[in-house]
């Protein structure tokens, strides 16, 4: 009957829609929190094989994305909520070949706003939270900017994992989106799984090391 399969459906929805009100009991689909790089050619749900946003028959995962799919204080914070409180039980990682963020010297960066006569060491990072500071000198280091895209994600995946805010138990993963290719594998140093792809700054003629965010 119609009119059951309407009746189901509604029911699903409302519980979909107001599944916030179940505390961890309202988990997303698959009690995920997934941390990828902003960029339009890292399509997150053809990636990973999930369905993330709405409308209704979305919603496997709760989906934090920023430049790069680095660790910030701001994916700890949003992680650290879906981990303890929403019931999210693992965190996949992904970032991506022909990144953004191997694009340019950090200090280049810097240099651009204290040519526009901005001072990166006196920066309010968050208008809302004046007590959120960097230390002097490090701007360019807070910008993120990534030598090798495999390390990057690897020790974004120690970061996550060594954080006491994100419960010992969580499974956590990291991968690559490689763009060229449109397939996802394993962060990893071997030449030839990489060759294919651009995983480091070079090809952009970025030179010399970006700040030591991730040594
Ligand atoms: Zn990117």
């Amino acid at each position: 009957m119609l009119k059951e399969k309407l009746t189901a459906g509604v029911t699903a929805y409302d519980h979909w829609s107001k599944r916030r009100l179940h505390g961890p009991a309202g988990a997303n689909n698959l009690n995920l929190w997934v941390l990828a790089c902003m960029d339009e050619r890292l399509p997150v749900d053809e990636a990973l094989g999930i369905h993330v946003d709405t409308p209704a028959g979305g919603g496997d995962a709760h989906c934090f994305r920023n430049a790069g799919g680095i660790v910030t204080d701001d994916a700890i914070r949003s992680a650290m909520l879906t981990c303890n409180f929403f019931g999210t039980k693992e965190i996949v990682i992904v970032q991506h070949t022909q990144c953004g963020m191997l694009s340019a010297n950090a200090q280049d960066l810097e240099k651009y706003f204290r040519d526009k006569g901005i001072d990166p060491d006196n920066i309010t990072l968050d208008p809302t939270l004046p007590e959120l500071k960097l230390g002097k000198g490090a701007f360019a280091k807070w910008i993120g900017m990534m030598d090798d895209v495999d390390v990057t994600c690897m020790k974004t995946v120690e970061a996550f994992k060594n954080h006491p805010l994100i419960p010992k138990d969580t499974v956590i993963s990291g991968w690559i989106w490689e763009v060229e290719t449109r397939r996802l594998r394993t962060p990893t140093l071997d030449h030839e799984k990489r060759a294919r792809t651009d995983v480091t700054s070079a090809p952009f003629g970025v030179k010399g090391k970006q700040p030591a965010r991730w040594g």
